[in-house]
């Protein structure tokens, strides 16, 4: 906890202490809650939960007759993990038999548009799996960018997993095919394949990441679908949570970069957006920065 707090102080100042602050003893005027709903919007949590949340604060406050401050920051803890929705299955289906025990690898597509942290997240995925001890091969799908699969090389040797990558410009969903053949065929846990982000047009992506899990699925089940999104882009990364969610059906959210950020409430957002639970986050660039997402800890974290 003490790490997830000092990752996440931006958004703690600013989101979490700000609000406890302005609880107080939970005897607050009109003023007031217009400086939590403030508070709320700035660190991004958007109108609807915002709302929510100040509703149920008040609500909550007031039934409960809550007069010191330790109760107050009790009932906010309670409503900011509530809108969480803590009951949200959130595990990483990046392991065969955690699907369904059998010996195939499982499948974890990738995706996000360039920039927001996909194949950082891929390497570090892969890092938390080799550390268990299971084998992982990595698909570099992300053919446009021209250093995406160095990069990626770049992790597997670190990590330790191996790499299929295809020729620059190569067909995105032929790499994707190839390496989940070669993880069937190697016998590995599991395959993660970093996908092209090209948000030009929406077809474009449409088509693009639809053909690499349709030539996929020829093969192999896809267990998972993660999107990235860089916790800094705000309403940005909320149109792109949108467009992806209409083109494959998104299985869990990465939430990156939360450790550069003051608007730590787009966590809150992208869930209610997308419908989604969010999964991961990432904490920073360095290899052990991936951090399974568990509600009470990150409201924790930002309260205490
Ligand atoms: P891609 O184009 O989506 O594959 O993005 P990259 O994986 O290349 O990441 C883009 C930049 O964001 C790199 O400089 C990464 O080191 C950085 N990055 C990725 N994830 C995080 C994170 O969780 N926190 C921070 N601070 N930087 C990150």
């Amino acid at each position: 906890l003490g790490r997830l707090r000092g990752k996440l102080s931006k958004s703690r100042s600013a989101f979490g202490q700000s609000l406890v602050g302005l609880l107080g003893a939970g005897d607050l005027d009109e003023d007031s809650w217009e400086e939590v709903e403030d508070t709320l919007l700035v660190a991004d949590l958007g109108a609807a939960t915002t709302t929510e949340i100040v509703t149920q604060l008040r609500e909550e406050l007031h039934t409960r007759g809550v007069r010191s401050s330790e109760q107050a920051r009790a009932v906010l803890r309670e409503v900011l993990i509530k809108a969480l929705h803590p009951e949200l299955e959130r595990s990483v289906r990046a392991l065969p038999h955690e699907v369904d025990g059998s010996k195939r690898p499982a499948v974890v597509l990738i995706a996000g548009v360039n920039g927001t942290g996909k194949t950082t997240t891929t390497g570090k995925l892969a890092r938390v799996l080799v550390g268990q001890d299971h084998k992982v091969v990595l698909g570099a799908a992300d053919t446009f960018r021209a250093a995406a699969a160095d990069q990626l090389q770049t992790w597997s040797e670190r990590v330790g997993a191996e790499v299929v990558r295809g020729k620059e410009g190569a067909d995105p969903a032929s790499v994707a095919f190839d390496a989940v053949k070669r993880g069937t065929d190697a016998g590995v846990d599991a395959v993660l394949v970093d996908t092209a982000g090209r948000l030009h047009t929406k077809t474009g992506l449409m088509d693009e990441l639809g053909k690499v899990k349709r030539v996929v699925e020829k093969q192999a089940r896809v267990d998972e679908v993660l999107l990235v999104l860089d916790a800094t882009t705000g309403q940005n990364g909320l149109m792109q949570a949108r467009v992806f969610g209409e083109v494959v059906d998104v299985t869990g959210i990465v939430l990156t970069k939360l450790d550069g950020t003051a608007k730590g409430g787009i966590v809150f957002q992208v869930q209610r957006e997308l419908g989604v639970p969010v999964k991961l986050v990432g904490l920073g660039e360095g290899p052990d920065d991936l951090a399974p997402f568990e509600p009470e800890a990150f409201v924790d974290a930002l309260l205490e």
